[in-house]
């Protein structure tokens, strides 16, 4: 079996009484009893709610060299922005090396405490060469998803990961990794980077939304994802605000309703996704809200965007090369 280091970061995993003290990263494998050669590396100790860019950066710096130095990775985190941080992984470390992101719906003192099955369904994933050349996977209740796909979707439940559209590419049974698809494409072709500084909105439209909250998208942000109604619709009236934006930093189109990809030419009207991109804004295709700004994060991280304006082309690119449209 492949070495495997294991990045504990806190969350209900680590929720013992559910008071602000998180267990130290040892005391979460020593719950599940881990074996003896896995290296912890003690990241953080907080609610995922609390994870900052900067860790995400310091973290992916050392998956990076982890990777490279040829272990396979666990990161055990909060589940509410588990996706998010997933994902990123998903751009910026690309090896064939498995990485398995995973956490708890319940906390270690609690009946049916799930952290730790996940955390060896998780070990079992970074071990695995079965895994490799998967990109970064989310693993719990026994599955394994894609980062690409993975949304948490359910407030309390121990099955909260799913893939809209897609469904999980693996299960883990009696301890072992199996897989029943592989992604299409990497999820980047290339890595990409992610500058902490880098500031994107995502502001979500609501009926009747007068455009207050993209009036208040001034030049703190470098750019800015949209969570439109249905395939990627807005109120007629907000189509100029937007367009004005867009003329300054990329706007990305996003779908807020928790599945399948943004549409490009069904609806025609003002309003309609086809008039939102003929006035400049991007499809975020399969992804959802969180991820676009993830994706559109450490696209301006990586020289998408520079004194001269936006590199459109390339931003576009990038997110139909997911959609399976494209090339990045
Ligand atoms: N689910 C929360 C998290 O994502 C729980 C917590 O406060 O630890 O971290």
């Amino acid at each position: 079996m492949a070495r495997v280091t294991v990045f504990t970061l806190g969350g209900t995993i680590s929720a013992r009484g559910g008071d602000a003290a998180r267990m130290t990263g040892q005391e979460v494998l020593a719950e599940l009893g881990a074996p003896e050669d896995v290296v912890l590396r003690d990241f953080r100790r907080v609610p995922s709610s609390s994870v900052t860019h900067e860790d995400l950066a310091a973290l992916a710096e050392e998956v990076r060299k982890t990777v490279a130095d040829g272990s396979g990775v666990v990161v055990v985190q909060g589940t509410d922005t588990l996706e998010e941080t997933a994902f990123l992984l998903d751009l910026l470390c690309t090896t064939e090396q498995p990485i398995a992101v995973t956490g708890a719906m319940r906390r270690p003192d609690l009946p049916g405490a799930d952290g730790p099955a996940n955390l060896a369904a998780a070990l079992a994933v970074a071990a695995d060469p079965a895994c490799r050349g998967l990109g970064v996977l989310v693993v719990l209740a026994d599955e394994i998803h894609a980062a690409r796909h993975a949304r948490k979707t359910h407030t309390t439940s121990v099955a909260t990961f799913a893939s809209p559209g897609a469904g999980p590419i693996g299960t883990v049974v009696e301890g072992e990794p199996r897989i029943l698809l592989r992604p299409a494409v990497p999820a980047a072709l290339c890595p990409l980077r992610f500058d902490p500084s880098v500031r994107v909105a995502l502001v979500t439209l609501s009926q009747g939304d007068r455009g207050e909250l993209l009036e208040a998208v001034d030049d703190r942000f470098q750019g800015l994802v949209v969570a439109a109604f249905g395939a990627g619709h807005a109120p007629a009236w907000l189509v100029d605000p937007l367009a004005d934006i867009a003329r300054r930093i990329p706007v990305v189109l996003a779908s807020r309703t928790g599945g399948g990809t943004t549409l490009s030419h069904t609806y025609r009207g003002p309003g309609s996704e086809y008039d939102l991109l003929h006035h400049g804004l991007i499809p975020a295709g399969p992804l959802d809200p969180a991820k676009a700004r993830v994706l559109l994060h450490t696209l301006l991280s990586s020289g998408a965007a520079g004194p001269a304006g936006y590199d459109r082309p390339r931003i576009t690119a990038a997110f139909a090369h997911l959609n399976g449209t494209g090339l990045a």
